[in-house]
């Protein structure tokens, strides 16, 4: 078991957050966005950006390869789905992806909004990180995070409509 601080400040202990999360036994703040029979999308709210949702599998797998024909064809789905729900709703015009496969958690996929004031650290990869930081420990207020719940909201009514 590893011991977890989430983003709200409790402590969880689990095997694997991920399993924790799309089995239902652990529920993220804001909730599920959508979900499908192999996946589970959900807000990171770690990091208080509009729009930015982590897509994990249900099963326990760490690389692309080990997704079954079934879960591929529904992965591509469900990111496309995702994808066009943040341009229609929140009009965002691009996103990032990206995900490890030496995760500590299981397969999941970040997809981050990119937004104008994201552009001052420039377009690379290595532009994410202070992104997500600069959101985390300056974009946090009360208003920020009911912004943050509020596209949420607009893109679970979407997703699920
Ligand atoms: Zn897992």
């Amino acid at each position: 078991m590893r011991k977890i601080t989430l983003s709200n400040g409790k402590t969880v202990e689990v095997e694997c957050l991920s399993c924790a999360l799309t089995s239902g036994l652990l529920k993220p703040d804001g909730g599920v966005v959508f979900e499908t029979e192999y996946f589970h999308a959900h807000q990171d709210v770690a990091y208080p950006i509009k729009g930015l949702i982590i897509l994990a599998s249900k099963r326990h797998i760490k690389c692309i390869d080990e997704l079954t024909k079934e879960e591929r064809i529904d992965y591509i789905e469900v990111l496309s789905k995702i994808r066009k729900a943040q341009r229609d709703v929140l009009g965002i015009e691009y996103v990032y992806y990206f995900y490890n496969e030496d995760t500590t958690h299981h397969f999941h996929t970040w997809m981050v909004p990119r937004y104008e004031w994201m552009y001052e650290f420039g377009r690379s990869v290595e532009s994410v990180r202070p992104v997500l930081l600069l959101a985390r420990n300056k974009m946090n207020s009360k208003e920020d995070i009911q912004k943050v719940m509020d596209a949420l909201e607009s893109l679970k009514l979407e997703l699920n409509k």
